[in-house]
Formats: C-alpha cells, sequence, structure tokens
C-alpha cells in the first residue's frame, strides 16, 4: 500500500516543507484511504487512458491515478506544493505536474500535448471556492473527454445531478445535463478531509454526451434563459424571465405560450424541452 494513504506520513512531508492550509484556495486534503482508489477505479481510466487532474494538493489521489491510467497530468495553482508533490509522487515515471490555474490554462492544448490519440477523462478532489466554475469551464470548452469525475460539497452535488423539471434542480442541473448524463457515485463525509470542512462532500462522474439532448438554434440563449429563469426562482416564469432576460413581462409571457407553457409555471418545473421551447420562442423573438 502505498505511504499516501498514510497520514501520519503525509503530515511529516507537509511539515517538512513548512506547508500550511490555505482556505483562499480551498485546501482540504483527502486523508481517507478508502476514497481516492474508489475514484480512480470509477473515473473510467484504462492502462492505456491520459487523466487531467486538478489541484492535486499532496498527490494523494494523483498517486491512485498514476496505478490505473497511462499517464496523468496534475494542474496545481499553488507553487508551494511542488516540492512537496515532487518528494511524494518521486516514485512513478507517469506524473506530470503542471503549475497554473486550471481556469486559465489552454486545456485543449493540453491534451493535443500530452494525450495525443488518446482517451481522456478528468479526476479531481475540487477547489470549493471554484467547483462550478470548473465543471462548467471544462464542459462548455467541449474537451474532447469521456467523463468527469469530482468531488465535490454534497450540496452541489445533489444540485447538479439534480433532473431538470424537478424541485431539485437549478440552473447548474440544466446546464450540466445538456453537455453530459450526471451520475452521483458515493457520499464522503466531512472527517475525511484534513482540515474538515463543514459540510459533508460527494463524488459524481458526469459522462459526456455525443450529441446534446435538446436541438437548439443558438445554444447561448439556452443558457441565458435558464439563467434568467433561475434567477429568482420563487417566481413565476414571466417575472423571472422578464427580470433575467430584460424584456417586458407581456413579452416573457408571449415566449411561454408559444413554446405552450402556462404562465404560472416556475423554472424548477421546466424540463430540458420545455427550456429549449422557451429558447427557440425567444430566438424567433429577435429575429
Ligand atoms: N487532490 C488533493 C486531495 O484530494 O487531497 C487536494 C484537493 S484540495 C480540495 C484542492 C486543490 O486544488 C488544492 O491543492 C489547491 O491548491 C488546488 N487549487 C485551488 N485553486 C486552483 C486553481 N485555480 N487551479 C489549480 N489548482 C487549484
Amino acid at each position: 500500500m502505498s505511504q499516501l494513504t498514510d497520514i501520519h506520513y503525509v503530515k511529516s512531508v507537509l511539515q517538512k516543507h513548512g506547508f500550511t492550509f490555505s482556505k483562499a484556495l480551498g485546501q482540504n486534503f483527502l486523508i481517507n484511504p478508502t476514497v481516492c482508489p474508489r475514484m480512480a477505479e470509477l473515473c473510467g481510466a484504462d492502462s492505456s487512458t491520459g487523466v487531467i487532474e486538478v489541484g492535486p494538493g499532496a498527490g494523494v489521489l494523483t498517486n491512485e491515478l498514476a496505478t490505473v491510467a497511462s499517464k496523468v497530468v496534475a494542474v496545481e495553482l499553488d507553487q508551494r506544493l511542488l516540492p512537496v508533490l515532487e518528494e511524494t509522487l518521486a516514485a512513478h515515471q507517469n506524473i506530470r505536474v503542471i503549475h497554473a490555474d486550471v481556469m486559465k490554462i489552454d486545456l485543449h492544448r493540453l491534451i493535443a500535448e500530452e494525450f495525443p490519440g488518446q482517451k481522456v477523462v478528468v479526476c479531481a478532489n475540487l477547489p470549493y471556492y471554484i467547483t462550478s466554475p470548473v465543471i462548467m469551464r471544462i464542459l462548455e470548452e467541449k474537451l474532447p473527454i469521456e467523463a468527469l469525475t469530482v468531488m465535490v460539497q454534497k450540496e452541489a452535488a445533489d444540485r447538479i445531478c439534480a433532473q431538470p423539471g424537478t424541485r431539485a434542480s437549478g440552473a447548474i442541473s440544466a446546464a450540466v445535463h445538456y453537455y453530459s448524463e450526471p451520475e452521483l457515485l458515493f457520499k464522503v463525509s466531512a472527517g475525511s478531509f484534513m482540515p474538515a470542512p463543514k459540510v459533508d462532500s460527494a463524488v459524481i462522474r458526469l459522462n459526456i454526451r455525443q450529441e446534446p439532448p435538446v436541438s437548439l438554434t443558438d445554444e447561448r440563449l439556452f443558457f441565458q434563459v435558464v439563467k434568467a429563469a433561475f434567477l429568482q426562482r420563487r417566481k413565476t416564469l414571466p417575472n423571472s424571465l422578464s427580470a433575467g432576460l430584460s424584456i417586458p413581462k407581456a413579452e416573457a409571457a408571449a415566449l411561454l405560450e408559444k413554446a405552450g407553457i402556462r404562465p404560472t409555471a416556475r423554472a424548477e418545473e421546466m424540463t430540458m424541452q420545455q427550456f429549449a421551447a422557451i429558447t427557440e420562442a425567444y430566438y424567433d423573438s429577435k429575429q
């Protein structure tokens, strides 16, 4: 078994390098030895797969990914962790650590250069302060990846995986379902991390769709409509769309009528098909 599943070893390496945790960078490192092997097993990687990891931290998940995948490229923002990772991952020849911000790095280029012709997946214990932006960036960029397996706060996992048209859904549910089929894999207690966060987490896998579930004339308008609809989720759609799209209420009501949706409906009741119908009506109204 790897030393990296031994919390005393990880603590001693971090201490040796004078490392202190940064709350601002969402640094809650995994210390439960069962979680990383499970994530590595379920992320869809095999000996011919390339893996991109976001935020390797001390390298506990990176280490497990390197044992199942052909190669791992880990993108870490905190420069202080580079010497730590050099030490903890020294036994592996198939890991490359890149010092960069995942929100800024060119991921298409990274895949083309590091994994030419290979199947690629993303796997990460995401920093909580940028969970949704990272997920949405990876999905919106339409990267040539098969799946995105990430640890997120339990509440975020529930929202992301909720089927559009159900009470638990939000703007992110519709956006994520447009690009992928999300699955909640397993829950992880707050005590599995050092330092322990206030809330539990969960691992989800977003299986990337080959084709979107609805067809749209202008994809960008779909996201504008969804965002506007959920901006004031307790309000009825004519009100929320009017405010969110900056159009008169009568115009919003007309869009709904054209889409065959009753004016008392709320965003959380809308299926992907209904959001698409509103989007198409909105598109037509702008021509
Ligand atoms: N993978 C490690 C683990 O599971 O123990 C650490 C996970 S910790 C929740 C998040 C990691 O993401 C930290 O190492 C943090 O420094 C890094 N990070 C934060 N913001 C980042 C960004 N914008 N780009 C890349 N890495 C980032």
